[in-house]
Order: C-alpha cells, then structure tokens, then sequence
C-alpha cells in the first residue's frame, strides 16, 4: 500500500498491513467459492473465473471497507517501532 498525507495533520499514512492482507485473504476466499458455485453448477463456467476473481476484487474491498474501517498507520511511528525492535 502507498503512504498518503493525513488531509488533516499532513503526516505520512499507511493502511495496515495486517489489513491489507485479510482483506486479500477474504476476498479470495469469496471468490474461490463462487467458482466453486459455478463449476457445481457447469464445468465451463469455470473459464470465467478471472471475472469473478475481478468482479469480487474490485466491488468486494468496496463493501468490506465500509464494513471495516481500515486502520491507518503513521508512517514515521512505525518506522520508528520498527527500528525499536531491530534494537
Ligand atoms: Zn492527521
């Protein structure tokens, strides 16, 4: 994820990473089980899995972020943890 200014305080932001990657994570899940859906239904439907892989990427982290805030990092506090538990 690229860092963007806060509007506000102009620091630095990042959404988290731990963030980023449930939402990946649920996203594929959801469209692993459409396909499944599909190919339940009809074995060639299965060729349309990049689109349902698309659709539910693309629609999906719309919804699940309004369902879930993503929680946004500072990007110089967390450099600096960083360097604190490299020490
Ligand atoms: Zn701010």
């Amino acid at each position: 994820m690229r860092p963007f200014a806060c509007p506000v305080c102009k620091k630095e932001l990042v959404v988290s990473d731990d963030y980023v990657k449930r939402l990946r994570w649920t996203l594929r899940l959801v469209a692993l089980a459409i396909c499944l859906i599909l190919f339940v239904r009809n074995f060639y439907y299965l060729l349309y899995a990049p689109v349902v892989f698309g659709l539910v990427f693309i629609f999906g982290s719309i919804i699940y972020k309004r369902i879930s805030l993503p929680p946004l990092e500072d990007v110089e506090g967390r450099s600096k943890e960083a360097r604190y538990t490299a020490l």
